[in-house]
């Protein structure tokens, strides 16, 4: 498949793009979050269990979150580990490994959701799918092939996001022995979330749930705060390795990633988390008793709660009755990473996505074969760690070249 040259600036642009954060996410967001303890805020952070481990294609699309500090294996995901290999390889050049998975994957009746042992999305998979839905899935089926440099750029941005964190609260963490735990965890810091807002306050690193189009999606808002005006605003913080502004295929995904943010709060405050979906979804027990550690911080943050299903029922109702208002404003603020400067902030116009959305879920349920980017987009192929053996790219390359030839 033809590409055009491009000069060193595009390059550059173009590496960067594909190590630019999004993010978001539980499997990234290591339950570090707030909770209200006693007058002072301090984020649980999650030791417990695997629940959290990155999927490997998020460790280079997501420095927004700190890590979990569990180097466990997730074991609901076997291809889904915390831990890089110890050599980077720039190229992913293992073409008979890569055929045999392919052909397996052909004769797979089950959709990628089942495939890949996943009980639900983060909103950084849907940026991934954005940026190209072959490269995404490419990461999941090879994961660990992440370029040193994108490693380093990707450890500056996640320090940004953390001392931001740091300046709203503190980090506490919580030991967790079930999944029931883990996910307690993140509901305890949605209540804490809920009642800051409702008291007027900015929060940070905001956990957000929903279903959408059937498939559960989960989310971490960088920031919600208050403007003068009284409205409600999300702000969505992006480091750059270069000091400038990104490229449009870059601000299209920033921009599905805020609004999608959007959609599930609102959802969530206008009371829509629905329960039994939930815990379906997530395959969670209800009745499941809450670890001692787990319940101590409830009793501390003032809340009577035994097992999952007491806190689920509490979150859904304080989310229901909370008077939150919906999101009013989306704005991305893009900072340099060298020096945490402001390179400049875009607010964004909150459109429908559903069409959008239902594309990407489509793919997920199995409703459609893989795509990879567009003639128009093939400069994304040049810095793409998965060059040399993607399907898409020689397919597309004897499509064009079959035109060319029926044309002369
Ligand atoms: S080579 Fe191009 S089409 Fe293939 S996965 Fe990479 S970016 Fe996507």
């Amino acid at each position: 498949m033809a590409t055009p040259d491009l000069s060193k600036e595009e390059k550059s642009e173009v590496e960067e793009d594909t190590v630019e954060e999004c993010g978001d996410g539980f499997s990234d967001m290591s339950d570090s979050e707030f909770l209200h303890l006693d007058d002072l805020m301090w984020p649980v952070h999650c030791q417990g269990e695997a629940e959290s481990s990155k999927r490997n294609y998020e460790a280079h699309q997501n420095q927004g979150e700190l890590q979990d500090t569990s180097e466990t294996v997730n074991a609901e995901n076997p291809n889904c580990s915390t831990e890089l290999p110890e050599g980077y390889l720039q190229r992913v050049e293992h073409g008979k490994e890569t055929a045999g998975k392919r052909q397996k994957r052909k004769s797979d009746a089950r959709n990628p959701l089942e495939r890949y042992h996943m009980k639900y999305l983060c909103v950084t998979d849907l940026c991934a799918q954005g940026w190209c839905e072959q490269q995404m899935v490419y990461s999941i089926e090879l994961p660990g092939f992440l370029q040193p440099e994108r490693v380093a750029l990707m450890d500056r941005g996640a320090s940004i996001h953390l001392a931001r964190e740091l300046e709203v609260h503190d980090i506490v963490s919580v030991c967790t022995k079930t999944r029931e735990d883990s996910w307690a965890v993140k509901f305890l810091n949605l209540l804490t979330t809920i009642s800051v807002l409702q008291a007027g306050g900015p929060v940070r690193e905001c956990p957000v749930f929903g279903e959408i189009d059937g498939i559960f999606l989960v989310g971490v808002i960088d920031e919600l705060h208050y403007t003068p005006k009284g409205e409600l605003e999300l702000s969505e913080l992006k480091t750059r390795g270069r000091p400038s502004l990104p490229t449009n295929a870059q601000k299209r995904n920033h921009h599905l990633q805020v609004k999608v943010y959007k959609h599930m709060f609102d959802a969530m405050v206008r009371g829509q988390m629905n329960l039994d979906n939930l815990i379906s979804h997530l395959r969670l027990r209800p009745e499941q008793p809450l670890g001692a550690h787990i319940k101590e911080h409830a009793e501390k943050a003032g809340l009577t709660v035994n097992c999952f299903g007491d806190l689920l029922e509490l979150t859904c109702l304080s989310l229901t009755f909370s008077d939150l208002p919906n999101i009013d404003r989306l704005t991305l603020e893009y900072h340099y990473q060298k020096d945490n400067t402001l390179i400049g902030t875009e607010t964004v116009h909150f459109g429908n996505i559903e069409e959008e959305l239902q594309d990407y879920m489509a793919f997920w349920k199995g409703w459609r074969e893989t795509k990879g980017v567009d003639i128009e987009e093939a400069w994304k192929c040049r810095s793409c760690n998965y060059l040399d053996i993607c399907e898409w790219r020689k397919t597309m390359g004897t499509v064009i070249n079959h035109t060319k030839r029926t044309k002369q």
